[in-house]
């Protein structure tokens, strides 16, 4: 199947070829819009907004609704275009594609539920005791959604979902590779009875697009997932308007002396391999006790040998990085590692765009996978001496996603959890992001703003205030 991607009223003659990431299928062409196209376009979510907003909130859950049935009907068609445009297993992308439907109606139950406040004036003492306060949420006006290509459909909807329930418009600008999976996505819901203009699809290039269309005088709040380094450029950009940001990771797996070593084993490879490690939330490092390390390398090797290596056709859970540039990045950070004297436990081969899965032991601070995000399939195992290295070594990374502490005893984890600079702790399990209603945070570089589809929705609203004077 061969999409071409272009929004309607806006016509283009530069286009792109999206070929899969393996076989070189041509996949579809994708319209890099001009700036001028995308300013028309934001100015069409900005002329739909007033009147979206005033549709009644029942009538806006239904159409999401009506989107999540739209997306269930057409699994089949969008799980295909995933696997093959991002290079994912067809099972996982089947996956992504149902629990999106679930997190958009989730997210319009949720919204229909979101009611403002009343209070009154009487708490202070000084004569405000004839005044109530009548809190409103009002929807912010046009979000703009800029999601990554590892979760083409369930991060944009994320984002696309919150923001339509409580009233704004949106304009939806995906990654390139990934764009065709998010056309397919929007496409759907286009085919509700969603208002002409409400959302808008733009694509182009980043370093021609990406910096007008966060500082567009009509762009009310900018809600975006990908790279720390852009992320951090958006948020010098977008001046006096608000910014939620997920951002990259270097999760670690703190695995102390006491641990169920098989357990936090099979958590620890599902954890860094699964889609190749590209996820914000993958394992990136292992900490682990001097003492229980080689009994955990050794499980962690078992493991990695039944971890599946081919093509995302046939589910396998280790398939080709989304491009040359990706795998050339991984690459070189197993051998830079092996050059400073890591141990090799296994992989380091290499087929074209696909990593076979690394396991590098003995990995020290000199080396750059000890703190770079690699986004691919190796881990590094860094061995701990003194107690106290397990919060020092983890928190001196730039990133602050998740940590995975696996110990049987609780009030240690607690201990230690409580004082990782992360967004989210687990305990004796993998870092994951979800279920979809739970809090998300990155600390530091690894974001700004809690998402969750509770607090995505509350993000996407300010409060405003009617005082009655009895
Ligand atoms: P990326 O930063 O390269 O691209 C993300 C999006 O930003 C794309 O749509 C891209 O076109 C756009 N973009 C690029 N330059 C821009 C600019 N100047 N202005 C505006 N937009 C611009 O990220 P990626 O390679 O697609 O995704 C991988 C990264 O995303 C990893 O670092 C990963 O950790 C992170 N990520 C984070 C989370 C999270 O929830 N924290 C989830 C998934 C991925």
């Amino acid at each position: 199947m061969i999409i071409s991607v272009s929004i309607a009223n806006v016509k283009n003659t530069d286009t792109k070829e999206i070929y899969s990431v393996t076989g070189n299928q041509l996949l579809g062409n994708l319209d890099l819009m001009s700036q001028k196209q995308v300013s028309e376009a934001i100015h069409n979510a900005s002329d739909a907004q007033t009147q979206w907003a005033e549709t009644e909130l029942y009538k806006r859950a239904e159409i999401l609704h009506n989107w999540a049935d739209k997306l269930v009907e057409n699994q089949q068609e969008i799980a295909q275009m995933v696997s093959e445009e991002v290079g994912k297993g067809l099972a996982s992308a089947q996956k992504e594609v149902v629990r999106t439907a679930d997190l958009i109606r989730y997210t319009a139950e949720e919204g229909v539920r979101y009611h403002g406040d009343m209070m009154k004036g009487d708490s202070f003492k000084g004569g405000s005791k004839d005044k109530i306060a009548m809190v409103e949420q009002e929807p912010l006006g046009v979000v703009l959604a800029i999601s990554p290509f590892n979760y083409p459909v369930n991060l944009a909807a994320s984002k696309i979902a919150p923001a339509l329930i409580t009233g704004n418009s949106v304009v939806f600008k995906p990654a390139t590779q990934g764009a065709l999976s998010g056309q397919l996505m929007i496409k759907a819901l286009l085919e509700t009875d969603l208002p002409e203009g409400v959302i808008q699809f733009v694509t182009g290039k980043g370093s021609e697009i990406g910096d007008f269309i966060v500082t567009h005088p009509k762009i009310d709040m900018v809600t975006f997932t990908g790279s720390t380094e852009v992320g951090q450029s958006i948020s010098q950009q977008a001046k006096m308007i608000p910014v939620v940001l997920e951002l990259g990771g270097k999760d670690p797996a703190i695995v102390l002396e006491d641990a169920d070593l098989e357990l936090a084993a099979k958590n620890i490879v599902g954890g860094a391999f699964s889609y190749s490690g590209q996820r914000c939330t993958a394992i990136k490092r292992v900490l682990v006790a001097d003492s229980a390390a080689d009994e955990l390398a050794e499980k962690i090797k078992k493991e990695m040998d039944q971890l599946s290596v081919g093509s995302p056709a046939d589910n396998a859970t280790i398939t080709p990085l989304i491009n040359d540039e990706a795998a050339d990045k991984v690459e070189n950070l197993i051998i830079d590692a092996i050059e400073k004297g890591a141990e090799l436990v296994v992989g380091n081969k290499r087929e074209d765009n696909l990593i076979y899965p690394t396991l590098l032991d003995n990995v020290t601070s000199d080396m750059e996978i000890a703190w770079t995000e690699p986004f691919g399939p190796v881990l590094p195992i860094i061995r701990i001496q003194n107690e106290d290295d397990y919060v020092a070594i983890s928190n001196e990374s730039q990133y602050g996603l998740q940590a995975s502490i696996f110990t049987e005893d609780v009030k240690k984890a607690m201990h230690i959890g409580s004082k990782l600079e992360v967004g989210s702790v687990q305990y004796n399990a993998k870092t994951e992001r979800g279920p979809d209603h739970f809090p998300f945070i990155g600390a530091k570089n690894s974001g700004l703003g809690s998402q969750g589809i509770r607090r995505s929705i509350e993000s996407m609203t300010r409060d405003k205030v009617f005082i009655l004077n009895m």
